[in-house]
């Protein structure tokens, strides 16, 4: 599932790529996403001009005329691609975790532009498009989103507040979107072990340094993976780019059984299961 990094990456891309470009067609080919895509969908969009294109959470926000936006989110498998129409074999991935090239199967909906066209493929369909019509409608649908990680909002009185007698772990209330929005699956191990907190402690047990830690390393953490992720897209430029790069900069995900990475631990990276979901942590310094 793509994480807030790799959606911001996504974001980034299309602000460089489409903004202040004008849609000259919408194709829709499978309304059977998420939620079914509206009828009046291509209609809306076409010869709109994309002012803006900004990030909340996971979404990605196409700003138009007279406060008229389009959130595309990513579900679990969704991908951006961007066709120049001259040269349609190119890297087109605006992602970059994915294969780079426009797979043949599941491209959902198309965006054309005078020179590029802008495909959606995913494979599950989990992901979605959303069309709104009112800067108020917008507020709405993001509010139950606030705060997101990178909001300032997410700070040590918010967790004071919110982590006060929870027998919840740690672990659960970073993934849950109600506390915070945006971390997912990957980073949310990532983010426990800088804070050396093991993912099973309880919100009532947390003291204020572990608290400030979980600020402090949520926002690291992130900023790391977007910056990261840029370099990742410059290199694919430069066609000699590997995914597995990315991979590799993670200290405890998907390293069960390998040695801690911090200095002076002999810790080992255990894998447990929490809430069904994949956790990672060093049994030694993550207490
Ligand atoms: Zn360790």
């Amino acid at each position: 599932m793509p994480e807030l990094p790799e959606v911001e990456i996504v974001k980034r891309s299309l602000f460089n790529k489409v903004k202040n470009q004008k849609i000259s067609k919408v194709g829709v080919f499978n309304r059977s996403l998420r939620y079914r895509i509206e009828d009046r969908f291509e209609d809306f969009l076409k010869n709109q001009k994309i002012l803006n294109i900004t990030r909340k959470s996971k979404f990605i926000i196409l700003h138009f005329l007279n406060d008229n936006y389009c959130i595309i989110h990513l579900g679990m498998t969704g991908t951006l691609h961007l066709l120049d129409n001259k040269n349609p074999n190119k890297n087109t991935n605006l992602s970059f975790y994915h294969s780079k090239i426009l797979p043949k199967k599941h491209n959902h909906v198309e965006f054309n532009f005078s020179k590029f066209s802008l495909v959606y493929n995913d494979p599950r369909r989990f992901g979605f498009f959303k069309l709104i019509k009112s800067k108020y409608e917008l507020d709405s649908f993001f509010k139950p989103f606030y705060p997101e990680a990178l909001d300032s909002g997410f700070n040590l009185n918010y967790l004071k507040k919110k982590l006060k007698n929870k027998s919840k772990n740690i672990k659960n209330f970073l993934l849950d979107q109600n506390f915070v929005s945006g971390i997912g699956n990957i980073y949310a191990s990532e983010i426990l072990y800088y804070c050396k907190l093991n993912p099973l402690k309880k919100g009532k047990n947390l003291n204020i340094k572990n608290m400030k830690r979980i600020v402090k390393y949520t926002h690291f953490v992130l900023i790391k993976a977007i910056k990261r992720g840029g370099s990742t897209i410059k290199d694919f430029k430069n066609a000699k780019g590997s995914i597995g790069n990315f991979q590799k900069e993670f200290k405890v995900y998907e390293r069960k059984n390998l040695k801690c990475l911090r200095k002076n631990c002999d810790g080992i990276i255990k894998k447990i299961n929490i809430n069904n979901r994949s956790t990672f942590y060093c049994n030694n310094c993550q207490k």
